[in-house]
């Protein structure tokens, strides 16, 4: 009898944790259980579209999909479908990848006028994720406010200050890019809380600013001479080479780039301002005291019509699993005799695809030390029959397959795909 895996979640901590136990088990069954019609979570719907290098990991995910012993079930969410309590009935391990796909709110007023979005939604749009698709967000007349210091925050000003031909071999949606050109937003403001020498962004990340073609970055209120101070030695490099990288963008050249990107630091958003409708955003200017964010009591404003806050994601739990807060409730990756969990819903939000990796397979690893060996338990077969008995339809990876090559096939030109957002 074989190990009877469910791994909830097919993003790539799912898939390296499916990868993992297919290799080390000798006799096993892997149930890859995805709410979505499409497999490999944040790498489609959170990737940005212009990073398709990144998108390359797919190509193991699909190795890992060659194998028989391995299947992907698409449109079937946990806690609509089947429940939490069902899973661990069914299955000898459950594997928890679910990510975290709900954005943080900034807990400043105005914070629901029209124009205001978090960067799941925002990016979720511009990736057609199917939630997002109907978003149509308020871009213009006036410029876009981006909250955050982090990666995300730098895709979405890529994402919207550069032109069609910058977007060459990349996969923005239709939807997306025609209402991208339909404004000419000439002004992206990024505001971090804290200074340049603290920003959450990675270098090659900083370093893409200086190479749009229409777009051109100015620093405010930070004089670059800070020296970054981070307890570990990789974060230290990463910021002293973004500092290198920011001295090197304030010295540019402004050329004729009709847009710019003023990247605000030690600023903190207070409060939206505008009746209905975004048209402004209140900031607080910033210092640390004792390595905190405080505010200094002078405040500034600037004139928006889009707010978007990346400010980081937290887990969307379901039925029963227990959760600390933000993420599902573990003890270093364990959820209770079974269950375990990895990636950003163990841990929040934080680390890049090799992380997560590296973390997913030892999770996987030690659920395989802790599993103690076959049971009787339906697996496969029982959770066939749940789905059945209650009319659910899920869909199989060679579903999948089908619907890449119709999206191959659709690609603009100068386009890798164009996704299908409808289901
Ligand atoms: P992040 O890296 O954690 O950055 C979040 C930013 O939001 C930080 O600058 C943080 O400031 C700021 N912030 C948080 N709360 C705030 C508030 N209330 N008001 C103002 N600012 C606030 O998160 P992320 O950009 O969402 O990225 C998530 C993870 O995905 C990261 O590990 C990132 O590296 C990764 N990622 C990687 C790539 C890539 O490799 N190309 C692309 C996208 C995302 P403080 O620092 O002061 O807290």
């Amino acid at each position: 009898m074989s190990a009877k895996i469910a791994i909830i979640g097919s993003g790539p901590s799912g898939f390296y944790a499916a990868d993992t136990f297919a290799k080390k088990l000798p006799d096993y069954h892997i149930d890859i259980i995805e709410r979505l019609h499409t497999p490999f979570g944040l790498v489609r719907a959170g990737v940005a579209p212009d990073h398709q290098g990144t998108k390359n990991v797919t190509r193991q995910f699909e190795r890992t999909m060659q194998n028989e012993n391995v299947r992907f079930i698409g449109n079937v969410e946990i806690g609509r479908d089947v429940s939490y309590g069902e899973l661990k009935e069914l299955y000898d391990i459950v594997f928890l990848a679910i990510g975290a796909a709900k954005d943080r709110k900034l807990g400043i007023a105005g914070e629901d006028l029209k124009g205001v979005y978090g960067s799941a939604a925002f990016v979720g749009w511009y990736n057609g994720h199917p939630d997002w698709v109907e978003l149509s967000p308020q871009l213009g007349p006036d410029g876009v406010a981006i909250i955050g210091n982090g990666n995300v925050a730098i895709d979405i000003v890529r994402v919207l200050a550069k032109s069609s031909e910058e977007m060459e071999g990349s996969d923005l949606c239709v939807h997306a890019e025609d209402a991208i050109r339909r404004t000419n937003i000439k002004d992206f403001y990024m505001i971090g809380r804290r200074g340049a020498a603290q920003a959450a962004f990675t270098p090659s990340e900083a370093n893409e600013l200086g190479h749009l073609a229409h777009c051109h970055p100015v620093i405010l209120n930070d004089d670059l001479t800070q020296a970054p101070a981070e307890d570990d030695p990789k974060d230290q490099k990463n910021k002293e080479k973004n500092m290198e990288i920011l001295r090197g963008l304030a010295s540019q050249e402004r050329a004729d780039k009709e847009k710019t990107l003023h990247m605000q630091f030690w600023a903190k958003p207070i409060a939206i301002l505008g009746e209905t409708n975004v048209e402004g955003l209140r900031l607080e200017r910033t210092t640390l005291v004792d390595g905190r964010v405080k505010g200094t009591g002078e405040t500034f404003d600037i004139k928006v019509s889009t707010v978007i806050s990346a400010i980081g994601y937290d887990t969307n739990g379901f039925d029963d699993l227990p959760m600390d807060g933000s993420i599902v409730k573990n003890n270093d990756g364990l959820v209770e005799e079974g269950v375990y969990v990895a990636g950003w819903c163990k841990h929040g939000p934080q680390g890049t695809i090799p992380t997560n990796r590296k973390e997913s397979m030892e999770m996987a690893k030690i659920a395989i030390e802790n599993y103690n060996g076959p049971s009787d338990k339906a697996g496969p077969n029982g959770l066939d029959k749940l789905l059945t008995d209650r009319g659910v339809t899920p869909v199989d990876f060679e579903n999948w397959k089908r619907l890449e090559t119709d999206e191959n096939n659709r690609a603009r030109e100068g386009r890798v795909r164009e996704k299908i957002v409808h289901f």
